[in-house]
């Protein structure tokens, strides 16, 4: 095994803080099941719109309401990191392992939670908010590497690095993950979150754990 390639939110971190879900409430909308913000993510599930055109009707929403940096700063100040993370990390880096982070949230979020571990990580592939000076919102550059997409990057890597899909191991929790098995990489889910739990070929292996520390045995 050469690499190693792991969803962010609640494979990285603990269950809870959805940021996307807590910046719409932050701004003061409705986030329940008849929201704007339900209906937007009901229209990308049925395919009325794209990820793009998500994101960028998200992105005029929370303009609306004057979002900026500072409120995702605090947001993202909540996230908590799953135990064993740096141990982990630490372990594949020197056996040679590169590591990568393929996710639908928020390349700052990442950045800020994993800070302590960025020297470990290759790539981070996210949605990429760009702010003005004054940290105003100025748009919602959307990642080409969230749900069919999380596949497409998996095929990447093995291009890149000229090895077959199977040396790659996939590291998830959710729906979001479900399109990897695709790619043929090896599907490890961790701590199950609305995902398909009874499908071998989506996970090919299915842990419940609360320290990222016990995938060692599993990452070879
Ligand atoms: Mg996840």
């Amino acid at each position: 095994m050469k690499v190693v390639v792991f969803d962010f939110d609640g494979t990285l971190t603990v269950k809870g803080t959805n940021v996307w879900r807590e910046i719409w409430y932050r701004l003061g909308y409705d986030v329940g099941e008849n929201s704007y913000y339900k209906e937007l993510y009901n229209k990308y599930m049925d395919k009325e719109i794209n990820y793009k055109q998500w994101c960028a009707l998200t992105c005029k929403a929370f303009q609306d309401r004057n979002f900026n940096k500072k409120i995702l700063d605090e947001i993202v100040s909540s996230i908590k990191v799953m135990k064993g993370v740096k141990e982990l990390f630490d372990e594949l880096y020197n056996k040679g392992v590169e590591i990568n982070i393929v996710s639908g949230n928020i390349l700052d979020a990442i950045e800020y939670v994993l800070k302590d571990e960025s020297k470990y990580i290759n790539e981070i592939k996210a949605n990429d908010f760009v702010f003005d000076d004054n940290g105003n919102l100025i748009s919602i550059n959307g990642t080409d590497y969230d749900y069919e997409g999380k596949a497409k990057y998996i095929e990447k890597i093995a291009s890149r690095l000229n090895i077959s899909t199977k040396d790659i191991y996939y590291v998830g929790n959710s729906a979001n993950d479900e399109y990897v098995y695709l790619s043929g990489a090896k599907t490890i889910c961790i701590n199950p979150d609305e995902t398909k739990t009874d499908d071998i070929n989506v996970w090919n292996t299915i842990i419940e754990i609360d320290d990222l520390k016990d995938l060692s045995h599993l990452l070879k």
